[in-house]
């Protein structure tokens, strides 16, 4: 189904996954059905789909904290499990989850501090991810001083701190205003187009996911399944006058056809 950009080895690669919730009770939910798709080095992906359509059911499973019912998940031809251990990815959600009580250059510091570097290795690295996200000067600051969209900023620093090659973001721009939004999209891909990360980003944005995307991974609720996966053609770098592109146009309304067809089955 899913077009193949690369002829390299998939970061991730899943084939056949199902996962029920409450299997064989009265309240069993199919939350994902005969997922399959590879995802391949450096490439920017979204999932998209309608609240409650496996998403981030989709995402756990990738990130080992949920096992899937059955099917096969390899990153970087690993279990989900073993590429935790050996921390091939970075998660970001859609609260920023940050200590109120630790600094943000602190915040940005926890993996870090986990995994054993040392105090003067976890300064400096910090320092490097704030300054990547734009807030090189906010280091002492504490979260409740910073705006939604900067608190996010620190969580992406976070998830990028340790270096991991993937990273995960379950809907990380969903509680921002539009503009904050939308900046932080251009923010989020000048960090791609440097860093050469793979990103899985899920959002129920439209809009974001073709900005963002060079593919769109279309879902369906209920059970949640892959309609389809939409090659985003348009050029990088990405601004705001990319938004107001005819072609732009075109594939928000092809996802969002996907997704009304998806909804009458
Ligand atoms: P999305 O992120 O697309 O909004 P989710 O992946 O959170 O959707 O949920 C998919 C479906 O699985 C929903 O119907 C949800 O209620 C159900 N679900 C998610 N997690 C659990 C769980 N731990 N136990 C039971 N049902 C769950
Ligand atoms: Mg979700």
């Amino acid at each position: 189904m899913a077009s193949t950009p690369s002829a390299s080895t998939p970061v991730i690669s899943i084939k056949g996954v199902n996962k029920i919730f409450k299997q064989g009770s009265d309240e069993q939910v199919i939350a994902l059905k005969d997922i399959q798709v590879d995802i391949f080095p450096g490439e920017f992906i979204s999932l998209i789909g309608p609240s409650g359509c496996g998403k981030s059911t989709l995402l756990r499973v990738i990130a080992d904290l949920l096992p899937p019912t059955n099917g096969d998940v390899k990153i970087n031809g690993k279990t989900p499990a073993q590429a935790r251990l050996d921390r091939d990815y970075g998660m970001v959600f859609q609260a920023a989850t940050l200590y109120d009580w630790r600094t943000v250059s602190a915040n940005v510091q926890l993996p870090l501090e986990i995994m054993g570097y040392s105090a003067a290795e976890r300064k400096q690295k910090a320092q490097q991810m704030l300054e990547l996200v734009e807030l090189g000067k906010f280091g002492k600051h504490y979260p409740w001083q910073l705006s939604g969209g900067m608190q996010q900023r620190v969580a992406i620093a976070r998830a990028l701190a340790f270096d991991p090659p993937l990273m995960l973001m379950d809907e990380p721009f969903g509680a921002l205003d539009e503009f904050t939004r939308e900046r932080m999209n251009l923010e989020l891909l000048r960090i791609w187009e440097q860093t050469k990360k793979t990103v899985i980003f899920v959002t129920h944005s439209i809009a974001e996911s073709v900005f963002l995307s060079q593919r769109v991974v279309v879902m369906s609720p209920r059970p949640g399944r892959i309609t389809k996966v939409v090659d985003i053609d348009l050029p990088y770098p990405r601004t705001f006058e990319t938004r107001e592109l005819p072609r732009f146009f075109e594939l928000v309304t092809d996802v969002r056809e996907t997704l009304r067809e998806a909804h009458s089955y």
